[in-house]
C-alpha cells in the first residue's frame, strides 16, 4: 500500500494549483459578483489535458485515469467551487459515458470536442418534479419512425444555456418501468424546438453556469441513442457513479481551501494579546476540520485507485462523495466562525466556500441518496458494481 503521489502525479498536482492561482484567481471576485461563465477557461483546461485523463489517447485524452482527474480537480475546487463543474460536464459525464456506451463513430464524433474544451458538455436528468427518483421523469421520447420526437422539461441542467453538446435521459416506454428510458447525444443550440434558459438564483457557484431545457416537439435522428433503446437507466446509474467522484473531489477542494484559510488567519489574528490559534477551542476546530480532510481525501483517492483498476467501487465513490462533501460544509461553517465577522463578510473567500460547498450535498444524488447506496450494498440488498 503506497500513500504518496508518484511524481508525474505531483507534477499535474502543482499544474493545477499553478493554473488556479493565476488564471482563474486573479478574476475570480468579478466573475463570481457578474455571474460570469468563461467558455475560454473551459478550454484552456482543455488544452492543458484536464479534462482526458480517463479518456484514451485515440479520441484526444491521455489515458492516465480517475486518479489523476480527481488530483486535478481538487485544486482548481480549492481555489473555486464553480471551476471544479467542466471536469463533470467534459469528462466525467458526457466523455466517460461515451466512451463506455458509444459506438465508434459517437466517439470520434463527440469526445476529442469534450476533452479539448472545443464543445461545452452537459448532462440532462433532473426535471421540475423529478430528482433522486430519476425514473418518475415525464420527458418522453417517442419513436416516430425516421426520427424521435421529444417533449418535457428538464431542470438546474449545468450548462443547460452554454451547451453544444450533452446527454438527454427521456423516457421511451413509460410501461417498461426501469428499462423504459433511453438516452441520447443531442446539441440544444442546433436542434429546433429546444429552448434553454437559465436559472439566476442559485446561492453559489456562481461562475457555473445552470438552467433549464425545454422540448417541444424537438426532432432527434436515429442515430442520437447512446447505447441500447431501453438502457438510459443503466447507462445514468453508470454514469452518476463517475460524475460522484467528480463531486467528491470538488467538495475535498473546497474543504482544503477553507481550512487552509482558516488556519492562516488564526495564525495572524489576536485578540486577547495571543494569536486566537493559540486558543485550544479554536484548535479543535482546526484539528477536526484537518482530520476531516485527511480522511476525506483517502476515500477519494482509494475510490477512483478502484475505477482505475476496473474493480466495484460503488460503495466506496458513495462514501466518498457523502463523507467529503458534507466535511465541506462543516470545513467551511466552521472556518466562516473562525474568521469572526470577515467570515459574514463577501470580502472574504470563507462564505463562498460555504455557499459553494452546500451544492455538492444535493448535486448527483443528495447526502440521504448516498446513505441509501452505501447501506444497501452493506447490508447485501444490493452488488457493489464497477
Ligand atoms: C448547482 C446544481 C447543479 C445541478 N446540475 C445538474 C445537472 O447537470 N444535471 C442534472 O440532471 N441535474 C443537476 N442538478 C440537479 C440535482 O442533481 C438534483 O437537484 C438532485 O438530484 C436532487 O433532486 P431534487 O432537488 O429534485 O430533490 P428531491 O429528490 O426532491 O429530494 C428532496 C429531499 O428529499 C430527500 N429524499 C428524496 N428521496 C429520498 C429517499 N428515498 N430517502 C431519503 N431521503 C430522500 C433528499 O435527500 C432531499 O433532501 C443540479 C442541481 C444543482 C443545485
Amino acid at each position: 500500500m503506497q500513500f504518496g503521489l508518484t511524481e508525474e502525479q505531483q507534477m499535474m498536482q502543482d499544474m493545477a494549483k499553478n493554473f488556479a492561482e493565476t488564471e482563474i484567481l486573479p478574476t475570480l471576485e468579478e466573475d463570481e459578483a457578474a455571474h460570469k461563465f468563461r467558455p475560454e477557461l473551459v478550454r484552456k483546461m482543455g488544452e492543458l489535458g484536464f479534462f482526458g485523463c480517463s479518456i484514451p489517447e485515440e479520441y484526444g485524452g491521455s489515458g492516465f485515469g480517475f486518479l489523476e482527474a480527481v488530483i486535478i480537480a481538487e485544486q482548481i475546487a480549492k481555489v473555486s467551487g464553480s471551476w471544479r463543474l467542466p471536469f463533470n460536464m467534459q469528462n466525467h459525464g458526457p466523455a466517460v459515458t461515451v466512451n463506455h456506451f458509444g459506438t465508434t463513430e459517437q466517439k470520434e464524433s463527440f469526445i476529442p470536442g469534450w476533452v479539448s474544451g472545443e464543445a461545452i458538455g452537459f448532462f440532462a436528468m433532473t426535471e421540475p418534479d423529478t430528482g433522486s427518483n430519476v425514473v418518475q421523469m415525464r420527458t418522453t421520447a417517442t419513436d416516430k419512425g425516421d426520427h424521435w420526437e421529444i417533449n418535457g422539461q428538464k431542470m438546474w441542467i449545468s450548462n443547460a444555456h452554454t451547451g453544444d453538446w450533452g446527454l438527454l435521459y427521456a423516457i421511451t416506454n413509460r410501461e417498461a418501468g426501469h428499462k423504459g428510458m433511453t438516452c441520447f447525444i443531442f446539441n440544444p443550440k442546433e436542434t429546433e424546438g429546444v429552448i434553454t434558459s437559465a436559472i439566476e438564483t442559485k446561492l453559489g457557484l456562481h461562475c457555473a453556469p445552470t438552467g433549464e431545457i425545454a422540448f417541444d416537439g424537438a426532432k432527434f435522428p436515429k442515430d442520437a441513442v447512446l447505447g441500447e433503446v431501453g438502457q438510459g437507466f443503466q447507462i445514468c446509474m453508470w454514469q452518476l457513479n463517475n460524475t460522484r467522484i467528480g463531486c467528491a473531489a470538488g467538495a475535498v477542494g473546497i474543504g482544503g481551501g477553507a481550512t487552509e484559510a482558516a488556519i492562516n488567519y488564526a495564525n495572524e489574528r489576536t485578540q486577547f494579546g495571543k494569536k486566537i490559534g493559540s486558543y485550544q477551542m479554536v484548535q479543535a476546530q482546526i484539528a477536526d476540520m484537518v482530520a476531516e480532510h485527511d480522511a476525506a481525501k483517502l476515500l477519494l483517492y482509494r475510490a477512483a485507485w478502484l475505477k482505475d483498476q476496473g474493480l466495484p467501487n460503488q460503495h466506496e465513490t458513495s462514501m466518498a462523495k457523502l463523507f467529503a462533501s458534507e466535511a465541506a460544509v462543516h470545513a467551511a461553517s466552521d472556518g466562516m466562525k473562525i474568521f469572526g465577522s470577515y467570515g459574514y463578510s463577501t470580502e472574504y473567500p470563507a462564505e463562498r466556500f460555504l455557499r459553494d460547498a452546500h451544492s455538492l450535498r444535493v448535486v448527483e444524488g443528495t447526502s440521504n441518496i448516498q446513505k441509501l447506496i452505501i447501506a444497501g450494498i452493506s447490508l447485501g440488498d444490493s452488488e457493489n458494481r464497477v
